[in-house]
């Protein structure tokens, strides 16, 4: 069987990945390097993860982790890679991305079943389907999709915009005011804190609010995803929005009393060089970043090497566009994973590809996985939703299960029974 490639993001390099370990000859297409079409591209490698470095909570319980699980089982190539490649992050799996991006590389090389072709840049669907000849057309291309290509895919497509936040260098930060740690002293500190007094949280938002922010496109409405909302827009819902949302303090003490607000830095590198402002992403103008967050305690002389920005995402309605395992009901030749096909963040993006090569390599029509499992809830999300559509993340009301149970332990029940019951699909397969 020959499978063709659009994109070695994310879900491209994992589907390319699998589909060879299990024998089919894939063609992987990239823009990269030379025809990059999107400035948030950073570098000239495959799978790069254009944000945050964490694929989320290795937690017991969370669905993040749950998710990670039911990939694990299926041997998803990138999560290994991920393992691989982690820098100390708490208990979330944070990658050092530039090792994470350069071992896909070298796999995506090293296997004799995959041609890479880089430099490939293409227009539309059918200009893609033109230059190879193969069994199944994949596209991969990801959020930032132009429009051209994803209207010749399908023109009912949706969009939302999506925030980078900003990185911090080490040797800029300075250490006398802020500290190492991890929330409630959990596992190794390898958090860097910034504690802040209600005075300093209260000239910080003023300044945040008051700044020069870049404008949107004429006719676009500026719609954000829940899970990656800029900083300003919630500091403008309200003064408490952001010290109960990613600056709370509860986990934390300094000179044994809870600060009013604490902002965290998440580590780039095991060599700690650079740092990322969690929960800080932004449409502030760089000048503005630039001032804003050097009134942080500890960041007076920040150097950044990298702005936060904010970019538009494109998908797709899954469930009007997709058939089940991802077929486009246009042209059943055609799959379309990751972010363009309805699902939202780095492991879903991957599980998508993990997902679909499963599909394509079963000799048997696939049962699709049971609702009590994060894999079996997100494919109903995507593909059986009866009202609105919201692209899809892991999380646990997609989860199907009776048991009307206690909040605390509810989430572990989830967990434990969700994995339970993905196993049992998985060794049926
Ligand atoms: C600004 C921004 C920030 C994000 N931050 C996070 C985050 O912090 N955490 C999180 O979990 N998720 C985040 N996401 C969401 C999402 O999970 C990632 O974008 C993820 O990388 C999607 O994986 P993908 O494989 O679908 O696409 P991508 O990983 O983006 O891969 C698409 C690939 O296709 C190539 N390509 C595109 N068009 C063409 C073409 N026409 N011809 C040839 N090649 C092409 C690109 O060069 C790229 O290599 C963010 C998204 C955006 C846009």
């Amino acid at each position: 069987m020959k499978i063709a490639i659009l994109g070695a993001g994310l879900a491209g390099s994992e589907l390319a990945l699998q589909c060879a370990s299990k024998g089919c000859s894939v063609v992987l297409f990239e823009a990269k390097p030379d025809k990059k079409d999107s400035s948030v591209y950073a570098t000239p490698l495959p799978g790069e993860l254009v944000c945050s470095n964490s694929l989320k909570s290795e937690n017991e319980g969370t669905p993040a982790f749950l998710l990670k699980e039911e990939m694990q089982m299926m041997h998803s190539f990138l999560l290994d890679i991920a393992h691989d490649t982690a820098v100390p992050a708490g208990r979330s799996l944070a990658v050092n991305r530039t090792h994470f991006s350069e071992n896909i590389l070298k796999m995506i090389r090293e296997s004799s079943e995959i041609e890479y072709r880089e430099n490939s840049l293409f227009t539309t669907l059918e200009e893609f389907k033109k230059s190879v000849d193969a069994d199944y057309y994949v596209i991969a291309t990801g959020p930032l999709t132009t429009e051209t290509m994803a209207n010749s895919i399908d023109e009912k497509h949706g969009y939302f915009y999506d925030a980078i936040a900003p990185q911090i260098l080490d040797e800029s930060i300075d250490y006398s005011k802020v500290f190492m740690a991890s929330r409630y002293d959990t596992g190794d500190p390898d958090f860097l804190n910034i504690p802040l007094s209600k005075e300093e949280y209260d000239i910080f938002l003023q300044a945040l609010l008051a700044s020069e922010k870049l404008p949107y496109n004429e006719n676009e409405k500026p719609q954000f995803f829940a899970q990656c909302m800029p900083i300003e827009e919630l500091a403008r819902r309200g003064e408490r929005t952001l010290s109960f949302g990613p600056f709370r303090p509860v986990g934390f003490s300094v000179d044994g009393r809870r600060p009013y607000a604490v902002i965290q830095l998440r580590t780039e590198n095991k060599e700690k060089t650079a740092w990322n402002l969690v929960g800080c992403q932004t449409r502030m103008r760089q000048a503005a970043q630039k001032e804003v967050f050097s009134m942080l305690p500890g960041l007076q002389h920040a150097s950044f090497s990298r702005y936060g920005s904010v970019h538009r995402n494109s998908y797709f309605n899954a469930t009007e566009v997709l058939d089940p395992w991802f077929v486009l009901k246009k042209d059943s030749q055609v799959r379309v994973i990751g972010q363009l096909s309805g699902v939202e963040g780095y492991s879903e993006s991957i599980w998508s590809a993990v997902m679909l090569a499963q599909a394509l390599t079963s000799e048997a029509e696939l049962v699709a996985p049971p609702l009590q499992s994060m894999s079996g809830g997100m494919f109903r999300a995507l593909f059986h939703r009866y009202d609105r559509f919201d692209p899809v993340h892991a999380n646990y009301a997609l989860i199907s299960n009776p048991n009307k149970l206690k909040k605390k332990v509810r989430k572990l029940f989830y967990f434990e029974s969700g994995k339970e019951h993905f196993k049992k699909w998985w060794l049926s397969l």
